[in-house]
């Protein structure tokens, strides 16, 4: 139940990412320090909560989760980029992009479930990411499809895809096995470090930015703190 609360919130996230450019001027918000922020928090979750999780046989999951995520990104996937900076020309949508959007959230819930059930606090931690990378996520969304021409019905049509598949993860993570959560654990972690280091912080320093570095660590960081705290 509370995975699925945790769901709900990060869908509120990339409606009002998605929504933000649509009926304001908040284009081109300075969206790289979330951007940024968002993958230091990733990575840091990947390597120091989920990975310690997981035991060593399950280092093949973590091996499939990076590079599968890896092969659905440069097949399909928008991803959250900097100030518009991304290149439009690797932005084809269309019902392709829409499926890695849709494996993405649905990854996020999966993530939240998994992290929820190994310990309380690793839910919230996981959570807590997903929303930071989210809010850019919806945002760019938007304005791609809107620079692309889609009207506004498409827009929202691609958004609620987009914050539908966390809640939905999370329900399908209660149908896999107890069993199979260590291995779903190494996948997740996979997932994280390759989004985190592979997808966003590359797109957040598109130009040396200090404030950008800064960002990252701090999402870093708190990850860190926060897990120290909670006791994960
Ligand atoms: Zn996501």
């Amino acid at each position: 139940m509370i995975p699925f609360l945790y769901a709900l919130v990060t869908s509120a996230a990339t409606l009002t990412g998605g929504v933000l450019p649509m009926y304001t001027r908040l284009r081109l918000v300075e969206q790289r320090y979330l951007v940024g922020f968002a993958g230091g928090a990733m990575v840091a979750i990947a390597l120091f909560d989920l990975i310690p999780q997981m035991g060593t046989h399950n280092a093949f999951a973590l091996l499939i989760g990076f590079f599968s995520i890896y092969l659905l990104e440069k097949s399909v996937m928008i991803h959250a980029c900097g100030e518009a900076e991304c290149e439009s020309e690797t932005h084809s949508i269309g019902w392709t992009a829409m499926i890695g959007i849709a494996a993405e959230s649905l990854i996020d819930g999966v993530a939240i479930a998994v992290g929820y059930r190994a310990a309380p606090a690793l839910g919230l931690l996981v959570a807590l990411a997903v929303f930071a990378h989210e809010v850019p996520r919806g945002l760019t969304t938007t304005v791609i499809m809107q620079e692309a021409g889609y009207s506004r019905g498409r827009v929202w049509a691609a958004l609620a895809v987009d914050a539908g598949f966390a809640p939905l993860g999370v329900l399908f993570a209660g149908l896999v096995p107890a069993s199979s959560f260590d291995w779903l654990i190494g996948f997740t972690a996979g997932v994280f470090l390759y989004i985190g280091a592979s997808d966003l912080l590359p797109d957040a320093h598109r130009r040396f930015n200090l404030r950008v570095v800064l960002s990252t660590l701090s999402g870093g960081g708190l990850v860190t703190l926060l897990g120290i705290l909670l006791g994960k």
